[in-house]
């Protein structure tokens, strides 16, 4: 059994000190990752800092953008009226994710800083690269089926699990942080990073950070935006491809575009070209097609994930057909 002790600060200063003396500590918060990389020996923290005291579960209407607070649920927030008015894509993409029991724990700090699903990530009688930095990648050579097909390296080939995090990365948002060196604000597309040869870090966040919410700015993407998720099993599965499409419809013809894809990359992967070959054009199934194969260019798979290929091309095409028809 592992022996760890246990606080539950009552303010935000108070965490940050805490995970500041004591680098072996870490946050918990619903615990919904945290726990199992306990119980499979993945991490081992001497201290667990529980931030459930802290004042940060809102969701609320700031100035042109919508707070949310790192303690939010994914629950309440997929199912807020404001997200659901304003970022209907948000509120797709998180009930997406996991079941609604564990959508009623999780939060959305705890989301975006969930670890990756690669099996031998889990299993530690086996190298690990990001588990266990210079042992080596098992999945390389392994049963990589699910792993990426954009912005991998010799050190790591492992996706990030986050449903959440695909629609944030489309949709502009800002991580927002405090730590011992004050407050920071991370566009939400340079808080997780490509593994290069760290892939034992994540994302930017520095030590003794502490994601306090996320602001996401209002757009005027509340009608024509769609979440497709492509997984084994209808629910309780992680992507194996998904799409965070949004679309600003004049008429037929494309005035604004946001795509996102899930399940292929270490971090959210933004389509920023495919996106600006959709503005100006008409909301055609050709043009979709179009903007597919410029999302798809520089994948490059491996043994067991070739299909993503095909796959991740048709799913752009379906989930901007499936926006684009919503009245
Ligand atoms: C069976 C199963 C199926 C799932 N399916 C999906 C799915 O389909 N899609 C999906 O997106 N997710 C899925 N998940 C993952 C789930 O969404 C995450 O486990 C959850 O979002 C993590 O949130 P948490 O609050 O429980 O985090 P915790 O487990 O408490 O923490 C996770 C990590 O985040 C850190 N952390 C937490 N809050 C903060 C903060 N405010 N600042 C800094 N660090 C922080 C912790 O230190 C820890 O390292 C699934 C999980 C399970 C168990
Ligand atoms: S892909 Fe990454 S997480 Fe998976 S075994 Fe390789 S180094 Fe570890």
């Amino acid at each position: 059994m592992i022996q760890f002790s246990y606080i539950k600060p009552l303010s935000q200063r108070a965490a940050i000190d805490a995970l500041r003396k004591d680098p072996t500590a870490q946050f918990i918060a619903g615990g919904t990752n945290l726990v199992d990389l306990m119980k499979r020996g993945v991490s081992a923290p001497q201290k667990l800092i529980d931030i459930n005291a802290l004042p940060l579960k809102q969701i609320a209407q700031q100035e042109g953008k919508i707070n949310i607070g790192a303690l939010a649920l994914n629950g309440a927030v997929s199912e807020h009226p404001l997200i659901v008015s304003k970022l209907p894509l948000l509120s797709l993409a998180l009930q997406a994710g996991a079941s609604a029991q564990l959508r009623n724990m999780a939060t959305v700090g705890g989301n975006m800083m969930q670890r990756t699903r690669c099996p031998y990530f889990y299993e530690t009688s086996l190298p690990c690269n990001k588990r266990e930095p210079g042992s080596g990648c098992s999945a390389l050579e392994g049963y990589n089926r699910m792993h990426a097909i954009f912005g991998h390296s010799n050190s790591c080939i492992a996706v990030h699990p986050s449903d959440m995090s695909v629609a944030m990365a489309a949709l502009n948002a800002t991580v927002l942080v405090e730590g011992p060196k004050g407050k920071r604000a991370i566009p939400f597309t340079d808080f997780h990073k490509l593994p290069g040869d760290t892939p034992q870090k994540d994302n930017t966040l520095q030590p003794g950070e502490l994601i306090v919410g996320v602001n996401v700015p209002e757009q005027p993407f509340t009608k024509h935006v769609h979440y497709l998720k492509i997984r084994d099993r209808a629910s309780y599965a992680f992507a194996l491809v998904s799409v965070a499409a949004a679309l600003h419809l004049d008429g037929k013809t494309i005035k604004d575009a946001r795509l996102a894809m899930g399940g292929v990359a270490h971090k959210p992967w933004r389509l920023a070209d495919a996106e600006k070959h959709l503005v100006g054009k008409r909301a055609t199934e050709e043009t979709f097609l179009q903007a597919a194969e410029i999302a798809m260019q520089g994948a490059k798979a491996f043994k067991h994930n070739a299909f993503k290929i095909p796959m991740g091309k048709n799913a752009i095409v379906e989930a901007l057909k499936t926006a684009a028809a919503k009245t």
